[in-house]
């Protein structure tokens, strides 16, 4: 790891490292209109840079790429596209703190979760996918005598996968990895607030020598460039992580040629600690699973149900926990805590605080900003602690931020009750010494997936989506490889005595 430069703070990024322009057919180019967009700090709102700005005409330029090196990328035996993505994930970890300084400095992310996290994670991704590339096997169907009947998986051809701002290095790899392990070629939009971490892997792409076209990315607006990408009529899926909103904008752009769609939407996760659970690991566990990531995360643990007799204790000891938490510039590998992505995402989650006040919620910790002058530029919000009523807008709606909605419970119906009491579904938690209700409990949440005395795990090999208003179709794992394929049944005549059909 790299000595902290000054003051602890270790040194951003170098401005000629940084990557500006559209990646498309294997060269970093301009947009065709010339467009830019700045690119701000959130520690400060300060200019980082400004990039290329992809429109609808690049997007159709790295469709058009995209189409051109399906062929040959879905041709290549699959060992050899687990090749590349295997010296990916090696070329990741070599320039691990490189990428983790640019992830800090362009998203806010802590440097200590950039480098222990989304690094690590990204690598871990692309690594388990290239293994998964030849591995991915089809199955034989045991059909009537005289035929043979094998089922290949297909890659669908080029895909089109929308990335948002939260974590952007690591959805690039969830995104990316399974779709290029299974042959297809793939145009991706990083969030423009957000771009530099995946220019970043474009770069170590086109070096460790994924052939031109494989990959591209736009950074662009959504309703232009991701627009765009959506109603394509030549591509065959799109992958969106965003809101549920745009979400359902995307199903209807897609309806032209019928794409597959996959979906990972928002969240409202229920973290339910029951009277046996043990309190300290819950605690912590409970802070994690909100304020990691300044709470930009859709699978984070936002409505904290408690039991009712440890409701009181747990709360002291999980508000004193919250507001030691050490919120600060990014860049500083003392900081917990970082910043908002931006500061209209600021704006959105301080506008959620005074929803709570308004419908009689309890500001229990945080709900402003830092004190400290040397934040007060930037898009910083504490770590926020409100009680609520389970119908509170902020006890139904994603806030997306450092704000955790305490309910309570009395038995374990309504703690269920109180969980599935919303229209999203995706992570869960259950804190519990009981072995048998944490099963029962994990089967009566409806969420995509439920951590039992832990939160907020993921794993390259465990599928991660959701249900209801969470989307559908899920990243990483088989389902992964699955939902980037088709089924191809082909029969063969072995020896079948075929009578005939026409009797002539
Ligand atoms: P959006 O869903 O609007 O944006 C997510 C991504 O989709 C961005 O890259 C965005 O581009 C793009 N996009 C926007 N409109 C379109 C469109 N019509 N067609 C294709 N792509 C589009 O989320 P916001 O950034 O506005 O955040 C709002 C809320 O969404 C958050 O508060 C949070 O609740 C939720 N969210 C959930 C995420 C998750 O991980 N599931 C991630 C991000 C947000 P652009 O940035 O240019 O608009």
């Amino acid at each position: 790891m790299a000595e902290p430069a000054t003051g602890g703070r270790v040194a951003p990024p170098a401005r000629e490292d940084l990557r500006r322009q559209l990646f498309i057919d294997g060269d970093f180019v301009d947009a065709a209109d010339g467009a830019a967009i700045d690119v701000l700090s959130p520690h400060d709102n300060g200019l980082i840079t400004r990039i290329a700005e992809a429109g609808a005409a690049d997007v159709d330029r790295a469709v058009a790429a995209a189409g051109r090196a399906f062929p040959a990328w879905s041709a290549m035996a699959a060992a050899d596209r687990g090749r590349l993505l295997l010296k990916l994930a090696d070329a990741i970890e070599a320039n691990a703190e490189r990428l983790a300084r640019l992830e800090s400095f362009d998203t806010g992310h802590p440097i200590r979760d950039s480098r222990f996290l989304d690094v690590p994670r990204t690598a871990a991704c692309f690594r388990y996918f290239g293994g998964m590339a030849d591995k991915h096997q089809g199955t034989v169907v045991p059909v009537e005598a005289g035929f043979l009947n094998y089922v290949d998986r297909a890659p669908l051809g080029v895909v089109g996968q929308i990335v948002p701002w939260n974590f952007p290095l690591m959805f690039t790899s969830w995104k990316m990895g399974p779709a290029l392990a299974a042959g297809n070629t793939v145009v991706l939009k990083p969030s423009e607030i957000t771009p530099l971490s995946t220019l970043a892997i474009a770069e170590l792409m086109a070096e460790v020598g994924f052939p031109r076209g494989v990959v591209n990315i736009v950074p662009g607006y959504g309703h232009t460039a991701g627009q765009r990408l959506a109603e394509h009529p030549d591509v065959a899926k799109i992958a969106f992580t965003g809101s549920t909103a745009t979400g359902r904008r995307i199903v209807a752009a897609s309806q032209g040629n019928l794409k597959r769609v996959q979906l990972e939407l928002g969240g409202k996760g229920a973290n339910i600690v029951f009277a046996d659970a043990d309190i300290g690991a819950a605690v912590n566990g409970a802070a994690w699973a909100i304020f990691h990531n300044q709470g930009q995360a859709c699978i984070a643990g936002s409505r904290l149900i408690l039991h009712r007799s440890i409701a009181a204790e747990f709360l002291d000891r999980f508000i004193a926990l919250a507001r030691s938490i050490r919120v600060g510039d990014p860049l500083d590998p003392a900081t917990e805590m970082g910043p908002l992505t931006s500061t209209l995402h600021r704006d959105r989650v301080m506008a959620y605080v005074r929803t709570a006040v308004e419908q009689g919620g309890d500001i229990l910790a945080g709900g402003m900003a830092p004190p400290d002058p040397a934040l007060a530029a930037g898009c910083y919000v504490l770590p926020t602690v409100v009680r609520a009523k389970p119908s509170d807008r902020v006890a139904q709606e994603e806030v997306f931020g450092p704000f955790v909605t305490v309910l309570t419970f009395e038995t374990d119906d309504e703690a269920l009750a109180i969980a599935n009491g919303t229209d999203y579904g995706l992570g869960s938690g259950l804190w519990t010494r009981d072995l048998a209700r944490a099963h029962r409990m994990a089967r009566g949440i409806r969420a995509g997936m439920c951590w039992i005395n832990c939160y907020k795990r993921v794993n390259p090999g465990s599928p991660f989506g959701g249900v209801g208003q969470s989307g559908y179709g899920r990243e990483m794992g088989f389902e992964a490889m699955r939902d980037y394929t088709e089924a191809r049944s082909v029969w063969v005549n072995v020896d079948a005595q075929i009578p005939p059909f026409y009797r002539r």
